[in-house]
């Protein structure tokens, strides 16, 4: 999403904007890919998926483009009904927005007043304190654990009288770390039944670790448990905008309500569907990304890189004070990377080439930092 370099600072206006907005890092584009003329430059910054879009899904938003005239389906029913079909979920269990993100904004929403407080790690997702923030409530974040891991502990500690929503992300973006079923669980037991559990699952099609939740059967003995998964990642569809939320049915209506009219697209809707028809094409691309993450993980730590258990598309490098050299030995080499203030870099498992050129910066820094 947004880059860590200082925005200019807007001009001055007679117009009233609201305090929190003060809070909240103005959007600034992400970084342009370096402009090497002697190299590909690979832009593995936004986690996005390197493959290009099947063409049977190519072919259904070709189609879908020649009646962008009209409207989308409100109600995204075509949507709704097939992905009711592969989770084995009532369609009322189900909401669609505008990506993950989309919906995870109607969720707090729907759940927070003014001064409301929602829970979540740190770091975690750039975008929870921003939806947080701008719905007036109060981000809560609690620092992740020494291993890069969510603190369930100290996160189940934090909950107040006040808490409305807890954010798990799982794999954690950006550091790449599932939570285990296990943990989960006696996490899940110390919560309130009034306050909302969201496991974000927006890399989930990517994990392999053995322990980690099953987010459906969890929220089927769970009323206050909500999943959210995205098109955007393993799926390939981020330029078009689609994710939804899995929950018992008053709150799914609830997130209904407090969505945007028309918020999905009707390419997006499309795609959606194509994509699920497509499934088995999209597990082998899927497959092929994890078997090089698993290629990536190993040849940095043969180099001496100590990196967490990465479960999604991106490896974490906890880099501290080297974060900002680290980068900047990517970007000279083509390569644009996540920098996250003192904390460290994450790198998108992008195309062979650039895990290649990955590799060797890295192997490259390392012998330069030990010399
Ligand atoms: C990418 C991502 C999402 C999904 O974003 P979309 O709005 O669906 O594109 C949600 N959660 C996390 C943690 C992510 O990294």
């Amino acid at each position: 999403m947004t880059d860590e370099r200082p925005a200019p600072s807007a001009p001055a206006t007679p117009v009233q904007l609201r305090a929190c907005l003060d809070a909240l890092p103005a959007y600034t584009p992400g970084r342009a890919a370096s402009d090497r003329a002697d190299v590909t430059a690979y832009k593995i910054s936004s986690n996005e998926n390197p493959y290009p879009p099947l063409p049977s899904v190519l072919d259904v938003v070709r189609d879908a483009a020649g009646s962008m005239n009209r409207y989308p389906d409100m109600a995204v029913s075509g949507l709704t009904t097939a992905l009711a079909a592969r989770l084995a979920v009532p369609v009322q269990w189900l909401a669609l927005g505008p990506g993950s993100v989309g919906v995870l904004g109607q969720l707090i929403a729907a759940t927070c007043e003014a001064g409301d407080e929602v829970v979540f790690a740190w770091r975690s997702f750039e975008a929870y304190p921003i939806l947080v923030t701008l719905a007036g409530a109060v981000p809560v974040q609690v620092p992740l654990t020494d291993a890069d891991r969510h603190d369930l502990e100290a996160m189940a500690a934090a909950i107040t009288p006040r808490t409305r929503v807890v954010l798990v992300c799982t794999p954690n973006n950006p550091t790449g770390t599932t939570v285990g079923d296990a943990e989960l669980e006696a996490f899940l037991d110390r919560v309130p039944s009034d306050v909302l559990v969201v496991l974000d699952e927006a890399y989930l099609e990517f994990v392999t670790a053995p322990d980690s939740p099953d987010a459906l059967a969890v929220l089927r003995s769970r009323p206050n448990v909500a999943v959210l998964r995205t098109f955007s990642k393993a799926y390939g569809l981020a330029g078009l905008r689609v994710g939804y939320a899995v929950a018992h049915e008053p709150v799914a209506e609830a997130l209904r309500k407090a969505a945007i009219p028309f918020g999905v697209n009707s390419l997006a809707q499309a795609a959606a569907v194509a994509s699920l028809e497509a499934v088995d094409e999209l597990e082998v691309r899927v497959k092929e990304l994890v078997a090089e993450r698993e290629r990536v993980v190993a040849a940095l730590r043969e180099q001496g890189w100590r990196l967490p258990d990465a479960q999604a598309n991106f490896v974490w490098f906890g880099l501290g004070a080297d974060t900002s050299a680290f980068a900047a030995a990517c970007h000279e080499a083509g390569l644009t990377v996540r920098p996250y203030g003192h904390d460290g870099v994450r790198a998108t498992i992008a195309e062979r080439e650039a895990n290649d050129r990955l590799i060797e910066v890295a192997g490259a820094f390392r012998a330069r930092r030990s010399s």
